[in-house]
């Protein structure tokens, strides 16, 4: 028996049986818990068992939090989790440091769901809310940081703070959550502030005292929810800003020391001509943006917009939608905004950090009501309604559900299905099980191979969607 104490993150005990658990206890024992537990469900995946099934029949213990005890517990069943901890506790017979480790946290999402009025074709979990249930929902993330802040380490490269529409938090409000979240001043301590927090801002909702507390929390990104330079364009998206408010509220930005700002733009809308379109690019361009996302409208179930398609109101265009997708990449290239991603494009140095980190597979924790989290082999989503989410956290009890084990293969399809879409492209290894789909892939002239990643080609891109279904 071998007993492995210390790390560089909380304290870690390891049991670990022969030579081949080598790498694990090390990597443990660095305090590299999620590459500890990147091994254990590769090696259990290798062995056609599940990650706490193998921990179990091999001896290995890696000390748990409560959550992950819940996980092995819906792996196990409750009673084979006793019996391993209470052994556990046996076998530490005094000579062990408490059981406890901490799992690294290097990105955070946070989800604000407040808009001032719900745009008729999102499906995310958003809804009105004035100052009373925006101050029960602050107080409540707080909380939550504050759980998080117990469970986990932080080394925190990036924070996104998304929604719904966090800039319509009152300056006050904000201020309040900043004294709580890592930003500036109280950041990660392991390694200095983020180096990139992102906050998403609707148009003519920026306020000269909101800007200023928002440089002063330590944001140095701005998504600006722009979709469209068209009058029309924007009154059938139900929006409601005007489109010289996008420019102002740019303006008014830079005045606050805002220079890395994306604008967010859609394309294939119904009625929208490519000459639209293109005014829209051109438009958004004299921002001077660094990044720009441009995605073609999705029709989300459940969303009027989606009822329209249903009932032939509105049908789609795949030949238009195809031109309007070839026109971005033309008028954007052109101004020097390469597109790292098939639907993103950045000057050299702005690419979005925080979204590399999710589409190259890294964890994550998210917080706020439907935030998702991808921890090791955990995934779960918090409960997507803010009044239970505000409620669960009052009273003590786990916002979180939806719960699943992610195994190797899970983890490795996805990484394949979201690195195929940037330009970097998918490390072939990533391919072992998929290979028969690379090949097909190749021979249909979808995709290539290049110094050993895999990207698509300019066919592929237009496909891009279908053939991350090869993936699922
Ligand atoms: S502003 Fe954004 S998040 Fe809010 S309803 Fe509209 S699309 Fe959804």
């Amino acid at each position: 028996m071998a007993v492995v104490p210390g790390g560089l993150k909380g304290v870690t005990t390891h049991k670990a049986k022969g030579a081949k658990f080598e790498t694990l206890r090390t990597v443990a024992n660095m305090g590299a818990f999620d590459i500890a537990h990147d091994i254990g469900f590769a090696t259990a995946s290798g062995a056609g068992t599940s990650t706490a099934e193998f921990f179990e029949r091999e001896e290995i213990f890696l000390p748990i939090t409560p959550n992950e005890r819940e996980f092995m517990a819906d792996d196990l069943g409750a009673e084979r989790v006793r019996s391993h901890i209470l052994h556990e506790e046996k076998v530490s017979d005094g000579h062990r440091p408490p059981l406890h480790y901490k799992l690294m946290i290097r990105h955070l999402y946070v989800h604000v769901p407040f808009c001032a009025k719900v745009c008729p074709y999102c499906a995310f979990h958003v809804h009105l809310g004035g100052t009373t249930a925006q101050r029960g929902f602050v107080k409540a993330l707080r909380t939550e940081w504050q759980r998080a802040r117990e469970e986990f380490s932080l080394a925190l490269e990036t924070i996104y703070f998304g929604g719904g529409t966090p800039s319509i938090l009152s300056a006050e409000l904000f201020a309040e959550l900043a004294e709580e979240l890592p930003s500036k001043k109280n950041g990660s301590p392991s390694n200095g502030p983020p180096q990139e927090f992102t906050l998403e801002v609707n148009p003519a909702t920026v306020t000269p005292e909101k800007a200023a507390v928002w440089r002063a929390a330590g944001v140095n990104r701005i998504s600006l929810g722009a979709q469209s330079f068209d009058v029309e364009m924007l009154r059938l998206l139900g929006r409601q800003h005007a489109p010289e408010d996008i420019s102002q509220t740019c303006a008014l930005l830079r005045e606050y020391g805002f220079e890395n700002i994306n604008i967010d733009l859609m394309f294939a809308l119904p009625g929208q001509s490519e000459s639209k379109w293109k005014a829209t690019l051109t438009a958004a361009l004299a921002c001077k943006p660094n990044h720009v996302s441009a995605y073609a409208l999705t029709y989300e179930e459940d969303t009027p917009f989606f009822e329209k398609l249903q009932r032939g109101e509105w049908r789609q265009d795949e030949e238009r939608e195809i031109a309007m997708f070839t026109q971005t990449r033309e008028v954007l290239g052109a101004a020097g905004l390469v597109d790292y991603e098939i639907s993103n494009f950045a000057r050299a140095g702005f690419e979005s950090r925080h979204n590399l980190a999710y589409w190259r597979g890294a964890d994550y924790l998210g917080l706020g009501p439907s935030a998702c989290s991808t921890i090791g082999a955990m995934r779960w989503r918090n409960v997507p309604n803010t009044k239970a989410y505000v409620e669960r956290i009052a009273h003590g009890e786990s916002m979180r559900e939806e719960k699943e084990t992610l195994d190797a293969a899970t983890r490795s399809k996805e990484r394949i299905m979201f690195g195929l879409r940037m330009r970097e492209g998918v490390a072939l290894e990533e391919f072992g099980a998929d290979a028969s789909h690379l090949k097909e892939l190749e021979m249909n002239g979808l995709a290539f191979e290049e110094a050993g990643r895999v990207r698509l080609t300019s066919r592929g891109q237009l496909v891009a969607d279908s053939v991350a279904g090869m993936f699922v």
